[in-house]
């Protein structure tokens, strides 16, 4: 069991996809018991604030405890709007690089979405992680300070290129992205959208 200090379970989640498995050094982490949502079944989380998940690679599994995080009424599935961190404070389980990587890696998942909505909402999501990465710059520092990496291959990308890590370079990429709340606003549609479309067959039968 290991303790989880999220700001939200959207963090949790991308604390799990950046974070790789002691038993085999690989992954992704696979959250358990979390049936895939369709229009008609949304998920059935278990009930509390453990998220079980399971190693993709090797099998391995581990209970995560969310701390600091209400999950939401529905269960331990974050919502497609949700907000990684509201707060002012740099995240206490995902560093900078992997901020950093996370972006990228969002960014390459939406350029391949299937559909406009999933394309939004991983594009919301990518921009946050600019978002994040940015509040681990103290004053006017154009470098981060050496307390931004927590785990050694963030510290072993810093040194080799920390001009990728120019506070400038970041602030770039995100003014590329939309405004949050434009993107908040249509991830909002979307879902209005997909809610009306759960509900066309009861008003034809
Ligand atoms: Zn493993």
């Amino acid at each position: 069991m290991q303790l989880l200090r999220a700001h939200s379970l959207t963090e949790a989640y991308l604390y799990l996809r950046v974070t790789p498995c002691p038993d085999c050094s690989g992954g992704p982490w696979q959250v358990q018991d979390q049936p895939a949502a369709t229009a008609d079944a949304p998920p059935q989380p278990p009930p509390g604030r453990a998220l079980r998940a399971r190693c993709q690679q090797c099998g391995a599994r581990r209970e995560f405890v969310l701390e600091g995080v209400e999950p939401p009424a529905g269960g331990l599935a974050p919502g497609p709007a949700e907000v990684i961190n509201p707060t002012p404070a740099a995240s206490e389980i995902i560093d900078l690089g992997q901020w950093v990587s996370l972006f990228y890696l969002l960014v390459g998942s939406a350029d391949r979405a299937a559909d406009k909505a999933e394309t939004r909402r991983l594009t919301f999501q990518a921009a946050q992680c600019l978002d994040e990465a940015l509040k681990f710059y103290a004053g006017d520092d154009e470098l981060p300070p050496p307390s931004a990496f927590f785990v050694e291959s963030s510290r072993q990308a810093f040194a080799e290129h920390p001009e990728k890590f120019a506070r400038q370079r970041l602030r770039d990429l995100r003014g590329k992205l939309p405004d949050h709340r434009v993107m908040a606003r249509h991830l909002a549609r979307d879902a209005n959208r997909k809610e009306r479309k759960r509900w066309w067959p009861f008003w034809k039968s």
